[in-house]
């Protein structure tokens, strides 16, 4: 975990402690069913995972984002953007069973590291807004909020959660996708950016499967909507739309569509879906004033012109 990732939609993890529980669904399959982090626990010994103490990474650790913000500028240059940290890979930062007083310290590092773009993604996106700091207002520039959804039913229960709480940027990881995710606007706000993926490091004959269809249609939302679409890998040739469609063994998918483009490949109908959210934002702020006349979704709207007035002011190396 540090300060470069193998995670293709960011640069660097940052994990404040460690240690989740699994949020478990009613008579449904979970996206935590096969944590990668829980097996890491177990190979690294590093914590108990489920209900017992989190452990909270060392203060040497903790200097890292303060480096990275310091180095800004350079990254800045050689990337012509700003560097995105996934905060946190092994842990879950609104998780209810986490010192409160750890929270405000993460969050003193976020505000203090602001030439970094924070993406904060949850699977407990109901406790948010009571998990944040008294001056979020309407959020600081450099924070995106995520959460998963594995299939429709999970997209309608919690991205509601997220979409009530201001942010910069929210976006949504359908990964893994194990079920169809439907329409992704509701009661006519919708996410900015969406992560595809389909299920990786699981045994074969438990691994649930991504049907290419799933991520056609959801790629299609977001371009109905003006939202980035950001498909990472289908996880297992088994998914690879050469083997579910066009009838190729994995062996000639895995030429087709090698695994350098993602775990499993990474395209679908021969291209790549990488995009990120600050494109799309630039998109809707072009449709915004038609938007706003047709819907009367003003806070939408207003988030757009918000984060680019943020972006003119501090981030002259944006994407956008
Ligand atoms: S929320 Fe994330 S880290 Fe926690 S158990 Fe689920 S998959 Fe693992």
């Amino acid at each position: 975990m540090g300060a470069r990732s193998k995670i293709e939609w960011t640069d660097s993890t940052f994990n404040p402690w460690v240690g989740c529980t699994k949020v478990k669904r009613r008579k449904s399959p979970s996206a935590c069913d096969y944590c990668y982090a829980e097996k890491w626990a177990k190979r690294s010994g590093q914590v108990e995972w489920g209900d017992h103490p989190r452990r909270r990474t060392t203060e040497a650790y903790w200097r890292n984002p303060v480096t990275w913000n310091g180095q800004a500028p350079s990254f800045q240059i050689n990337n012509e953007r700003r560097q995105r940290v996934f905060c946190a890979s092994l842990a879950d930062v609104f998780d209810n069973q986490v010192d409160p007083e750890w929270r405000s310290d993460l969050f003193n590092l976020i505000r203090a590291c602001d030439q970094l773009d924070w993406q904060l993604l949850t699977k407990r996106p109901q406790n948010i807004r009571k998990m944040l700091p008294p001056d979020w207002g309407d959020g600081y520039p450099n924070v995106w909020f995520g959460t998963t959804a594995e299939d429709a039913d999970a997209y309608r229960q919690r991205v509601p959660h997220l979409l009530k709480v201001p942010a910069a940027i929210h976006f949504v990881s359908y990964e893994p996708a194990i079920g169809p995710l439907g329409q992704l606007d509701i009661d006519g706000l919708y996410p900015d950016w969406l992560i595809i993926g389909g299920e990786s490091g699981v045994r074969s004959d438990l691994i649930r499967l991504t049907d290419p269809q799933w991520v056609r249609d959801a790629i299609a939302e977001c371009r109905r909507l003006g939202a980035a679409p950001f498909l990472k890998q289908w996880g297992t040739y088994k998914n690879n739309p050469n083997v579910v469609e066009q009838g190729c063994s994995e062996k000639q998918a895995m030429k087709i569509d090698p695994p350098e483009n993602g775990k499993g490949g990474g395209k679908l109908d021969g291209q790549f879906w990488r995009e990120f959210p600050t494109n799309a934002m630039l998109t809707l702020a072009t449709a915004a004033k038609g938007r706003r006349a047709e819907n009367g979704s003003e806070r939408r709207t207003l988030y757009v012109g918000r984060t680019r007035a943020a972006r003119r002011e501090s981030w002259p190396l944006g994407e956008g």
